[in-house]
């Protein structure tokens, strides 16, 4: 299926095509293409290029910082980013936190956080999840009891990505225990990462990886001016981010780049297999994970153009993105057999000398595959998708 775009939607594509032109550094596009998770040095290294050009924050309205392109131009962009292998930007802060701030919060704070998100000089992470408090976040426990001008912060947060790397945290956190979070119980704050009260432990994942972390908060001192918006309104704010983060998940411009680089590997792989792969499987696998993502694209492209149709459509969208992303790391480690099973980390993907011996594609395979075991996991996990469908969507 192919989609059509205007004349000037076109010129749009060959202006931004012809701007990105030689902008990523090779080194980092190989490693984007690898699928290693970003390092700070090049979160920022390639945050500040952008920031440079007014592109860090694409999607944003024009007053913020953004470009005021139409939702279909930053669809446009972010698929010309994709096929020159650019790093994603820094997900927390100019995806989640950042259109927060400009939605709800104050003046004195708009000025205060948007231009370092903007930069890429302040990173951001998000404190949610707490053990036995991940699909059930309305139980979680963190409290911020208020003492005169602050709040103090007692707590536990797990899984929090890059919070080794983060300047400052938004978290959700009980501003009262009388009331359920829903009743007004939640708070969101705000607060940096290197108050002595906060210790960050890592949690090294099944790809052997460094990501995620633990983050434990003793007796932490936040000023009452740090909360966004107003006090027991926190599970609002928190709705109103994890609809943005289902939708900007779905990640299609890099999942078509993938399905690209995949298909090249495919043609690779079956012509050096000597009949040890089994070629009608290998094309029936492409054809679907082809099919799925033209739909995938589609619904995108209603919901960001058109506005929301159905209540679950961001639901929806995570669970498929979510499947394809593993369906397609899957064929890849099949397709490449007992090789997949080397094990590179990531020190050694940053390695250039290792880019020239087996082909590109072999090394982080396998770390990757596992990895992305989490993409239905995180961001509400698959079967918490499939529940909020049965009920939004069906009335079940
Ligand atoms: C790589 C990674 C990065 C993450 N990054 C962040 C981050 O930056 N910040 C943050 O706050 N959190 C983060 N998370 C946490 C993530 O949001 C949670 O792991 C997720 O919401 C699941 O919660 P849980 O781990 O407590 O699992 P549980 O809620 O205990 O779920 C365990 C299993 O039970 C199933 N289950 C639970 N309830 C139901 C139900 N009602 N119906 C059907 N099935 C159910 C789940 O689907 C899952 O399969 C991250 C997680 C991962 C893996």
């Amino acid at each position: 299926m192919n989609l059509q775009f205007s004349d000037e939607d076109e010129r749009f594509r060959h202006s931004i095509r012809d701007a990105l032109k030689d902008l990523v550094p090779p080194d980092m596009a190989r490693r984007t293409r690898q699928g290693v998770h970003p390092t700070k040095a090049d979160l920022k290294a390639w945050n500040r290029i952008m920031y440079e050009r007014g592109w860090a924050a694409a999607h944003w309205p024009k007053e913020y910082g953004g470009t005021g392109w139409s939702p279909l131009h930053v669809h446009i962009f972010e698929e010309e980013l994709a096929a020159v292998d650019a790093p994603f930007l820094s997900y927390f802060g100019l995806r989640l936190v950042g259109p927060l701030i400009f939605t709800f919060g104050t003046e004195k704070q708009k000025k205060q956080y948007i231009p370092d998100i903007l930069t890429g000089d302040t990173f951001w992470c998000q404190g949610f999840s707490e053990p036995s408090s991940g699909s059930d976040l309305a139980s979680l426990r963190t409290t911020a009891v208020r003492e005169g001008d602050e709040y103090v912060l007692n707590g536990q947060k797990i899984w929090t990505t890059e919070a080794h790397y983060a300047d400052k945290m938004f978290c959700l956190a009980r501003t009262n225990t009388e009331v359920p979070p829903q009743k007004g119980g939640l708070s969101f704050l705000m607060l940096p990462m290197d108050d002595p009260g906060i210790q960050v432990r890592p949690i090294i994942t099944i790809d052997e990886g460094h990501s995620v972390n633990e983050v434990f908060f003793e007796n932490v001192r936040v000023p009452v001016t740090n909360i966004i918006g107003e006090e027991g309104r926190g599970w609002d704010y928190a709705k109103f981010l994890l609809g943005n983060e289902r939708v900007t998940n779905a990640h299609v411009p890099r999942a078509k780049r993938d399905l690209v680089l995949l298909k090249q590997m495919a043609e690779t792989e079956l012509r050096n297999a000597n009949g040890t792969l089994d070629e009608d499987d290998v094309r029936r696998r492409i054809a679907k994970i082809e099919i799925d993502l033209d739909g995938l694209e589609w619904a995108v492209l209603r919901e960001v153009i058109g506005g929301s149709r159905s209540p679950a459509i961001a639901s929806a969208l995570k669970i498929v993105a979510s499947e394809l992303q593993q369906h397609m790391a899957e064929l890849a480690v099949d397709l490449i057999g007992a090789r997949g099973r080397v094990y590179y980390d990531e020190a050694d993907l940053e390695r250039n000398d290792l880019a020239a011996s087996p082909p590109e594609y072999v090394p982080g395979l396998a770390a990757r595959q596992l990895f992305l075991r989490a993409t239905t996991i995180y961001a509400g996990s698959n079967e918490i998708q499939r529940g909020i469908i049965a009920k939004q969507q069906f009335g079940l």
